[in-house]
């Protein structure tokens, strides 16, 4: 088994995060070089995770408080709705589970019966996250006093460019090679039309076995020497264009939540870091016009503006295979969904650990990237739904946008999963799918789909057991997030030394 030469295009969160992880865990004699353009520069956006992102950083050995420092993160508990279902309207799709559930069956249909009988609260009551959001706390580490509440789960706020840069020194360290310059042609082997290597603008060559395509919405190997081709979603996903720019702090508190609010054409996103907030309108360019999108993002920021506005462009969808020849696309080479429920770095991770499942011992086997390819399609397409079913299920008809949303068709797997849950309260989490019951069933109910019904099961326990059931939950929430630490006191306590770049 001869040892490979790895080689990644591109040196944004995806290239580094690929460089940090393969020379982390590649065999001897196993070399990665990451080939990067500071000319081109990266993308500048892509600051909010998911709790997946913790495993990332575990495997890597990565000291929780040293990233934090590293890249003025914070943290995330989950994310605040606004105005989706209707105007003034809010709801949390927070971290972890919701409630617990009795015997076999989920703790929804009891919530449902509990509800209809005027002793039950809001969903979010039975969020132990998104109590904590709220009253501004947080615990790392074992719960104080409840054995099925284990850890609390969170995620994180950070500086992408930071985090770049965080992960590039660590391998470098662990002897990745750096090679700066524009690759300006990919070499085709004659017989496979497999990747041989590619060129740079100054004439450099930089040649390996197997490629890893991070070369942003470009896709130059992907789709630039491959010609995959795209899967192109945007009739679901109708939102094109972004414009990013990040603030100062306003007056208001500091809040452990990604913000995402609607608006008349999209929606905004507000990402509270330490040194700044992190602002985006993701719009679509068939209901507004850029200058208008700028303008309603820049009246909508809690400080003052810290840069230029950054006006992005992009198109649904995915490439046609994630891994194709012996060139695997991870981050936006592989393709792009709007950002709204923090999932694009988190497909890196997946995508990495795929590929180190999966490493090719001698020519990169077809058998096994068709594999690769349909673990992906089927993580992407569960993941294209939850989004979808944020713009389907709303009552909002005010604008052109929100009444095409609300027409548009969907796909069959989302509108299976929606009548499941319209019928009887019903969610089943599909294999390895990312959301678990917990992140669709806020988001139904959050978005205002009722059940006509609950499990029948549900009915065997009596009134008032079930509104003692209830109360028992709240309860242990509230005395849980009570004996947390308060929010201002973990951020004082893991706050970046003075000179950390901003
Ligand atoms: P890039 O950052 O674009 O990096 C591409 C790299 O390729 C650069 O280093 C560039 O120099 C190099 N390159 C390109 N061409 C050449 C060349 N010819 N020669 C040499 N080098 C080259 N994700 C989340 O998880 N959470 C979020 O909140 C989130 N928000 C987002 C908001 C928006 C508007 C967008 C567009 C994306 C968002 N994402 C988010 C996605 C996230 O930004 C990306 O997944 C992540 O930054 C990875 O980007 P990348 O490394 O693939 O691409």
């Amino acid at each position: 088994m001869k040892p490979k030469r790895i080689i990644i295009i591109g040196g944004g969160t995806a290239g580094w995060m690929a460089a940090a992880c393969l020379t982390r865990f590649l065999p001897a004699g196993w070399t990665v070089a990451l080939v990067e353009s500071d000319a081109i520069g990266t993308v500048g956006v892509g600051e909010a995770t998911i709790p997946q992102i913790r495993l990332f950083n575990q495997a890597l050995g990565i000291d929780e408080d040293e990233f934090l420092t590293a890249t003025q993160g914070t943290i995330k508990l989950g994310i605040e709705f606004s105005d989706w279902t209707r105007p003034g309207h809010r709801y949390m799709h927070a971290f972890g589970a919701i409630g617990r559930g009795l015997g076999l069956l989920e703790f929804q249909h009891y919530w449902l019966r509990a509800r209809a009988a005027g002793v039950a609260g809001e969903l979010g009551a039975y969020s132990l996250n998104e109590h904590a959001a709220r009253a501004r706390r947080m615990q790392r580490g074992t719960l104080r006093s409840s054995p099925h509440l284990a850890e609390m789960p969170y995620a994180f706020h950070f500086d992408a460019g930071l985090y770049a840069a965080y992960l590039r020194r660590r391998a470098e360290a662990a002897r990745a090679q750096r090679i700066e310059g524009k690759v300006a042609d990919v070499r085709l082997d004659g017989e496979g039309g497999n990747v041989a290597g590619v060129t740079l603008d100054d004439g450099r060559q930089v040649d390996g076995d197997l490629f890893i395509d991070c070369s942003g919405f470009r896709g130059l190997l992907i789709e630039g020497a491959l010609a995959t081709g795209y899967d192109d979603w945007s009739h679901w996903l109708i939102n094109d264009r972004a414009i990013a720019v990040p603030c100062a702090h306003g007056d208001t508190p500091q809040l452990p939540l990604t913000g995402a609010t609607a608006r008349d054409a999209g929606w905004q996103w507000r990402i509270p870091l330490r040194h700044r907030i992190g602002n985006g309108y993701v719009y679509s360019s068939h209901h507004i016009a850029d200058e208008d999108a700028e303008r309603i993002l820049l009246a909508h920021l809690d400080g003052a503006p810290q840069a230029e506005p950054n006006r992005l462009r992009f198109l649904s969808g995915k490439r046609r295979k994630l891994w194709n020849r012996n060139v695997v696309a991870l981050g936006l080479a592989s393709g792009f969904m709007e950002p709204l429920e923090s999932t694009s770095i988190h497909l890196v991770q997946s995508g990495i650990s795929r590929l180190l499942k999966m490493l090719p011992t001698g020519a990169a086997d077809p058998a096994v990237a068709a594999e690769y390819n349909r673990q992906s399609d089927f993580e992407w397409e569960r993941i294209r739904d939850f989004i979808i079913l944020h713009f389907k299920a709303t009552e909002r008809r005010d604008t052109p946008y929100w009444q095409d949303r609300a027409a548009m068709p969907i796909p069959d797997t989302l509108a299976a999963k929606i009548e499941q849950f319209r019928a009887q309260g019903l969610i089943f989490r599909e294999h390895e799918e990312l959301f678990t019951e917990s992140g669709w069933l806020q988001v139904l109910v959050g978005q205002g789909i009722e059940p006509r019904a609950w499990h029948p099961l549900a009915n065997g326990i009596g009134e008032a057991d079930l509104a003692k059931y209830m109360a028992g939950i709240s309860l242990m929430i509230e005395r849980e997030v009570a004996a947390m630490q308060s929010y201002d006191d973990f951020l004082a306590a893991t706050r970046p030394a003075a000179g950390v770049a901003a």
